[in-house]
């Protein structure tokens, strides 16, 4: 049995398992939320090595195999590069678009009877694009109509763009967070 094999064998308390470790990229971009286990693994296998973030110490957890204790940071950064995998954004559906809107209208805000609106109206030549396309409730849709939403003076909450790569995004969320 493996280092690596023997801790993700090894019981830990569920208050431990609950938890979980931020992963920097090798260039120090926050890349995901990872549970213990696998941030053992990385350890132990020496692709990630802890990370801090201040100065100040911060509390992490300690796992406990039969022949060692290891210590699990709060960060790990990764060793290795990552390939540089290409991502495009997802075509537009209802589910993605849902998604980029925070399954809320964007005209009023409701998260009830939510469908798509064409911000300029197909029949009018808008396509079918994350530019164009965006959340409405129903009520909202049917006000609107075949109209723009300057000419139904309804607002739209955001700009509707393309989603942004998940690694981006989760890495501007985990900024957010940690400035507060
Ligand atoms: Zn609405």
């Amino acid at each position: 049995m493996t280092l690596s094999q023997s801790f993700t064998q090894t019981q830990l308390p569920i208050n431990v398992l609950q938890n979980s470790v931020v992963v920097f990229s090798k260039n120090y971009l926050p890349m995901a939320r990872i549970n213990i286990r696998r941030a053992a693994v990385l350890l132990v296998s020496g692709r990630a090595e802890p990370m801090q973030l201040s100065d100040q110490p911060e509390p992490g957890w300690q796992l406990r195999s039969p022949s060692l204790i290891l210590d699990i940071p709060r960060q790990i950064r990764m060793r290795v590069g990552e390939s540089d995998r290409t991502w495009k954004p997802p075509s537009v559906s209802r589910r993605e678009v849902l998604k980029r809107d925070g399954h809320a209208c964007q005209y009023c805000g409701s998260k009830r009877k939510l469908t798509l609106d064409h911000v300029l109206p197909q029949s009018r030549g808008g396509r079918h694009t994350w530019n164009n396309v965006v959340t409405a409730c129903e009520p909202c849709n049917q006000s609107k109509a075949a109209r723009t939403p300057e000419e139904a003076k309804m607002l739209l909450a955001k700009k509707p763009k393309a989603p942004c790569h998940p690694v981006i995004a989760f890495a501007e969320q985990f900024w957010q967070q940690t400035d507060t």
